[in-house]
């Protein structure tokens, strides 16, 4: 969780149709069979979910193990979510995707202060990492959203997931760093 949240909280199950090889709610999946079986399968709304109650003053990120606006999720489950958030307008929800054209499309849905955000891991198509759009067209996304919103209290943000970190090294060839990158390809 982000040190600038202070609450995460997730209504969607299913498995994530990204399928990034990163991606922790998988790897915890491996550890904790509770886990593999909420997130496996279709994506499905976890209906209790849409009884909690925020309160107020708070920063949430919202589905921090799915992404809600892959396209596997069905646009009525990405309605009632917002619904549940639209709910509780005194706190501050954080939306990360790594879909955000699709994002996009929700913004008139959404609360009225989010913080909106993307993951990308490189400058380059990962069509062997994720099934997630290219992160150019990730953050290019992202960068229409910000000129939309440049005149609200929208906040917008960028992580990295470094594809160079050790742990990935086994697990991305082809990328800097792991020591295999094919022939002919450039560093730059
Ligand atoms: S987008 Fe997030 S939740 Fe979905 S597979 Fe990738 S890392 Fe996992």
């Amino acid at each position: 969780m982000y040190d600038w949240t202070t609450h995460t909280h997730t209504h969607l199950g299913g498995h994530c149709s990204h399928g990034c090889v990163y991606c922790y709610v998988q790897a915890m999946g491996e550890r904790f069979p509770e886990v593999k079986a909420k997130y496996s399968g279709p994506p499905c709304v976890l209906q209790g979910e849409l009884t909690v109650k925020y309160g107020k003053g708070r920063t949430i990120f919202v589905e921090h193990m799915a992404d809600l606006f892959a396209n596997g999720v069905a646009d009525d489950m990405i309605g009632v979510i917002l619904d549940h958030c639209r709910e509780f307008p005194e706190n501050t929800f954080v939306f990360q995707s790594k879909n955000p054209a699709r994002m996009a499309r929700f913004i008139g849905l959404m609360p009225p202060s989010v913080i909106l955000g993307t993951t990308i891991e490189t400058n380059r198509p990962t069509p062997a990492v994720s099934s997630a759009p290219n992160p150019l067209d990730r953050y290019e996304a992202l960068q229409t959203i910000r000129a939309q919103l440049k005149n609200t209290t929208a906040k917008i943000f960028v992580t990295v997931e470094a594809l160079s970190k050790p742990r990935s090294r086994m697990k991305f060839p082809g990328f800097p760093g792991d020591g295999r990158e094919p022939r002919g390809r450039s560093r730059s």
